[in-house]
């Protein structure tokens, strides 16, 4: 399956819930969900049951839509958190932060994850001084993200609302420099995104 190119606040409306993909605009009164929270097409049926099958379908369609990724893509780093030692949701979830393009828009060098993968795939983001451009990068400790041109303007005025989204405690930020250090790999307590990722386990398991 490729990548969704469609209306981004459709998927909002679709999952019921703020998937933030739009940057500033999902703080604002003009987002979808504040002004239409339900879900999108003609004839709505809203209290249709919903399987088990639907619900684990729901929740993985959910998490791979926050971190805007293609089926192919997520099923992928879903294999890898199988085959890791440990507990298979939380590697999953450890995975898809550790991306590159996740990290850019966590140090807040861009207002959405869509925003941080056009800065990956132009080649503005280095990682130990030397320069990235596959989204699907995985950072590792103690690993030093920089954007290479700091006079960007998209960049700078996406640091300033950093202060409102927050900067997540496994990492430090340099803003005046913009860089930003990996101190630690998350916890499941530090993913505060609402994804029952058991959910999801079940549904690639079934
Ligand atoms: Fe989702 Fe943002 Fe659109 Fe609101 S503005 S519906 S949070 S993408």
């Amino acid at each position: 399956m490729s990548r969704y190119v469609g209306p981004s606040c459709k998927l909002c409306r679709r999952e019921g819930i703020k998937l933030f993909l739009k940057g500033e605009r999902c703080f604002t009164e003009k987002c979808a969900i504040e002004k239409r929270n339900y879900p999108p097409g003609q004839h709505v049926d809203t209290k249709g049951k919903v399987l088990e099958y639907g619900l684990r379908l729901r929740e993985k369609q959910r998490a791979r839509r926050i971190y805007g990724l293609s089926e192919k893509q997520f099923r992928r780093f879903f294999t890898m958190a199988e085959r890791k030692e440990g507990i298979t949701g939380t590697n999953f979830l450890v995975f898809l932060e550790r991306r590159i393009d996740n990290m850019v828009f966590r140090f807040g060098f861009a207002t959405s994850r869509k925003e941080a993968r056009q800065l990956v795939s132009h080649k503005h983001i280095t990682v130990n001084g030397k320069t990235v451009s596959s989204s699907s990068y995985l950072v590792k400790v103690g690993d030093v993200i920089e954007v290479r041109h700091k006079s960007m303007p998209s960049v700078v005025n996406a640091l300033e609302s950093v202060v409102r989204r927050g900067v997540p405690s496994w990492i430090d930020l340099d803003k005046d420099n913009m860089k930003g250090t990996i101190k630690l790999y998350p916890t499941r307590e530090d993913i505060t995104m609402p994804i029952k990722e058991q959910l999801i386990v079940e549904y690639y398991s079934r």
